[in-house]
C-alpha cells in the first residue's frame, strides 16, 4: 500500500476504500468480508501452521467441519465430511547401497555423494540383485507427441537409467513436445511410474543441473530423508522394488565403463526414432527401512444438485501446511497465509455463495479441502484413488493454491495454459471483469503438475489452476513482477507467509468471483468440457467416458 492509500485507509472504513480503489464497479457473488475473517483465522496463530499430525490439524479439521456444517452443506462421505488417509513414514538406513557391475569389475556408488535410492514399497527390506541396466533415454512414452523410448525393449526386471525433463525443453525446439515448457512427462514422478508400468525392477534418474532445474543437493535433502506415501492396500507393490538418482558424474562413469561417452547417449535420446541401449552392465541395490504409520483426513462437503446431482464440480484446495520452527524463538509458526490459507478461505467463501445464490446448481459442488499437499500432494492422490463421487462424471477439479495478496488486475494467469476446454469458460468470465487470459510466465518450472488438480488431471479430469495475473492494475506489471519475486524469496514456505489486517485481498476475491462464475456455469450446464487434443491427459478422459456410457 502507498502512503497516500494508507493515509486514505485510515481515514475512511476498509469497505469505502475497497470501493475507491476497486475497478470493477459492481460487487461479485463472493463476499470480501467472508473470504478476509476465515484467511485471518485459518493463519492465525491458534491454528499452528496446520501441519497434520498435530493440534494444528485438529483445530482446522474442527474449524472447516463446523463452517461447511453452519453452512448447510451436506457430510459428502456417508455421515461425515471427513475422509482418511493412512500414510505410512519409510525411512531408509544410511547403508543403502547401488553399484554397477561391468565384467568383473564392480563400482560401488556412495550413498548421498554419488546417489540416493528408496522404495515406495511397504517393506522393511527391499533390493535387486545384477539387474541387466537400459539406457532408455527420457523415458517417455507419449504417442500424442509421437515419441516412445521403450519401443522394442522388454524392461521386465531391468533397471532403467532415465534423463530428467523432456527433449523439447533440452533442445529448446519448439516442435518437440512443447519447447521450453514442461510436460508431465518431464516430471521425475513420471519417470518413476511409466518404468513401474514396463515392469522394471530399478528406475534411476541421472541428474543435470539445468533441466533438473535444481543442484545435487536439492536432490539429498528431498530423498536422503524420510518419506511420506500413501499406504495403499497392495503396499505399493506395483512400484518398482528400487528408485533413485545418481549424479551426472556417476553416469559418466558407468557409460565409461561400456567403453560409450554419457554425453553423446544425451545427444541420441535428444532425437526422434531413439532407441532404448541395453548396457553390458548390471546393477545391484539393497535398502532396509524403517517404517512408520499415521493418518489425516481430506475434508468434504457437498451441495447436491437438484437435476443432475451425480455429475459433480469438484473445487479443492489444501489445508495443511508445515507447522512449527522446532527449536526456534521469536515468529516459529509457519502460518502459510498464502499458501494456502487463501485457498481454504476460499472453499469456504465459494460455498457461502453459492448458498446463498437465489437457484440451486443442477449438478452437485463438492467442496474439498486436501491434506498433505505439502508431503507430495498425497490426499488428492487418495481421493482419486479413493473417489467420494465418480470421477467419469467429475466435470471438473477447481484447484485453489497460493492466491496471492495484492490488487485487481488487468489479466489471469493460467498456470498450463492451453490445456483444456474449461479455459473458453474461464474467458469469458473474465471478459466480463475487464481481464484477459495470459499464460503461466514461468512453464519451464512445472507448475501444473505441483499442486494437487494434477492428481485429478492425470486420471483425466479437466482441471483448472489460475493465478492471479501479472498486469496489477493500479502500478502496473513491473511492480506485480516484482511482488511476486519477492514473495518466492522472502515468505514462501518461509515463517514471513503472515496475514496482516491491512493485507489487501481485492485479487483473491477478484479471482474467488472467477472461480464461482466458471463453476456455476458448469453446474447449469449438461457438457463435460474435455482436454484439448494435444493434451497428455486427454486419453484418460476420453477412456474414463467411454467406460461410464
Ligand atoms: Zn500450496
Amino acid at each position: 500500500m502507498n502512503p497516500f492509500e494508507r493515509a486514505l485507509r485510515q481515514l475512511v472504513p476498509a469497505a469505502v476504500a475497497g470501493f475507491v480503489f476497486l475497478a470493477p464497479a459492481t460487487a461479485g457473488p463472493v463476499d470480501p468480508s467472508v473470504y478476509r475473517q476465515h484467511v485471518a483465522t485459518l493463519a492465525s496463530d491458534g491454528f499452528e501452521g496446520r501441519k497434520p499430525g498435530t493440534v494444528g490439524e485438529t483445530r482446522t479439521l474442527e474449524y472447516l467441519e463446523g463452517q461447511f456444517r453452519k453452512l448447510g452443506l451436506e457430510p459428502a462421505n456417508g455421515p461425515s465430511f471427513l475422509q482418511e488417509v493412512p500414510m505410512v513414514e519409510i525411512a531408509a538406513a544410511a547403508d543403502a547401497s547401488l553399484s554397477f557391475s561391468t565384467g568383473t569389475e564392480v563400482a560401488p556408488l556412495k550413498f548421498r555423494d554419488d546417489m540416493v535410492i528408496w522404495t515406495k514399497r511397504v517393506k522393511e527390506t527391499e533390493s535387486v540383485t545384477a539387474s541387466q541396466v537400459v539406457f532408455v533415454g527420457y523415458g517417455v512414452s507419449a504417442p500424442e507427441f509421437g515419441w516412445d523410448d521403450y519401443a522394442g525393449v522388454d524392461m521386465r526386471g531391468k533397471t532403467a537409467v532415465i534423463l530428467v525433463n523432456d527433449p523439447g525443453f533440452i533442445t529448446k525446439d519448439e516442435s518437440l513436445f512443447r519447447g521450453r515448457a514442461m510436460t508431465y512427462y518431464g516430471r521425475w514422478t513420471y519417470k518413476y511410474e511409466e518404468a513401474a508400468r514396463r515392469g522394471a525392477a530399478a528406475a534411476i534418474i541421472v541428474h543435470q543441473t539445468e533441466p533438473a532445474s535444481y543442484g545435487w543437493n536439492t536432490v539429498v535433502n528431498s530423498w536422503a530423508t524420510p518419506q511420506l506415501d500413501q499406504e495403499t492396500s497392495d503396499g505399493n507393490a506395483g512400484r518398482v522394488a528400487i528408485e533413485g538418482w545418481i549424479t551426472e558424474a556417476a553416469a559418466e562413469k558407468l557409460f565409461a565403463a561400456n567403453g560409450k561417452s554419457f554425453q553423446e547417449a544425451v545427444r541420441r535420446a535428444n532425437q526422434r526414432g531413439f532407441r532404448a541401449e541395453v548396457l553390458s552392465s548390471t546393477a545391484s541395490a539393497s535398502l532396509r527401512n524403517t517404517l512408520r504409520r499415521a493418518k489425516s483426513y481430506n475434508v468434504a462437503a457437498r451441495l447436491p444438485g437438484v437435476k443432475r446431482p451425480m455429475e459433480t464440480i469438484v473445487y479443492m484446495a489444501h489445508w495443511d501446511h508445515l507447522g512449527r520452527l522446532p527449536e526456534c524463538s521469536g515468529d516459529c509458526i509457519f502460518n502459510g497465509a498464502v499458501d494456502n490459507a487463501t485457498g481454504t478461505a476460499g472453499l469456504i467463501a465459494l460455498a457461502d455463495a453459492f448458498m446463498r445464490a437465489p437457484r440451486k446448481p443442477q449438478r452437485s459442488i463438492l467442496f474439498l479441502a486436501v491434506t498433505l499437499e505439502e508431503s507430495g500432494l498425497l490426499g488428492s492422490a487418495f481421493y482419486v484413488d479413493n473417489p467420494l463421487f465418480p470421477l467419469a462424471s467429475t466435470v471438473a477439479a477447481i484447484n485453489m493454491d497460493a492466491m496471492h495478496f495484492g490488487g485487481p488486475a488487468r489479466d489471469v494467469t493460467v498456470i498450463g495454459f492451453g490445456a483444456s476446454e474449461l479455459e473458453r469458460y474461464l474467458a469469458s468470465a473474465a471478459k466480463k471483469q475487464g481481464r484477459v487470459l495470459t499464460p503461466d510466465p514461468t512453464p519451464e518450472i512445472g507448475s501444473f503438475f505441483r499442486s494437487d488438480h494434477f492428481n485429478f488431471a492425470k486420471r483425466g479430469v479437466p482441471a483448472l489452476y489460475i493465478k492471479g495475473g501479472v498486469d496489477d492494475r493500479e502500478h502496473g506489471a513491473e511492480w506485480r513482477r516484482k511482488y511476486l519475486a519477492e514473495f518466492t524469496t522472502k515468505n514462501y514456505h518461509q515463517v514471513g507467509d503472515n496475514y496482516s489486517p491491512d493485507a489487501d485481498l481485492r485479487s483473491g476475491v477478484e479471482n474467488l468471483d472467477l472461480l464461482y462464475a466458471v463453476g456455476s456455469r458448469l453446474a447449469r450446464e449438461t457438457t463435460f468440457p474435455n482436454w484439448n487434443a494435444d493434451s497428455e491427459f486427454r486419453a484418460a478422459r476420453d477412456r474414463a467416458r467411454a467406460a461410464a456410457k
